[in-house]
């Protein structure tokens, strides 16, 4: 296991504007207020997603298009470095007219309204590197 103590930075709330995409938008934020680490949620709507489901044996994502306007129940993510950039790893769980849920990694979303909560987290370096394992882009040794 790998534990890394912390403190709470800045907090911003944010509007996201509507007809862009989701991971884009929350990227571009972090990049303009220089957050390298830290927490998010979102709610809102999107009208249309791509989620990712990751295939444990395979080691590969499979995609699930969702081509209709959904609401975005709970959006949960964080910030850390990939390549020395700020990278936002987040999962999505989206509701349809009957209610029905889809679930799973956040590749994109096209905002139709969009609520986010951001919460900067300092004294970190936490850098994604290669893992033999599992095939995914963890959080590495400082
Ligand atoms: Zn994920």
């Amino acid at each position: 296991m790998l534990i890394r103590d912390c403190r709470q930075g800045r907090c911003l709330v944010a509007r996201l504007d509507h007809g862009t995409d989701i991971i884009g938008q929350i990227t571009d934020l972090a990049v303009e207020k220089g957050i390298k680490t830290g927490f998010l949620s979102v709610i809102g709507a999107l009208s249309r997603a791509e989620l990712g489901y990751y295939d444990q044996v395979s080691q590969k994502y499979g995609k699930i298009q969702i081509e209709e306007p959904v609401e975005l129940v709970s959006c949960l993510g964080n910030i850390s470095l990939r390549n020395g950039e700020p990278f936002v790893h987040a999962h999505a769980a989206l509701s349809d007219r009957a209610g029905r849920l889809y679930g799973g990694h956040l590749n994109s979303g096209i905002v139709f309204a969009a609520e986010l909560f951001m919460q900067e987290l300092l004294g970190l370096n936490l850098e994604r590197v290669p893992d033999s394992i599992t095939g995914l882009n963890l959080w590495g040794e400082e």
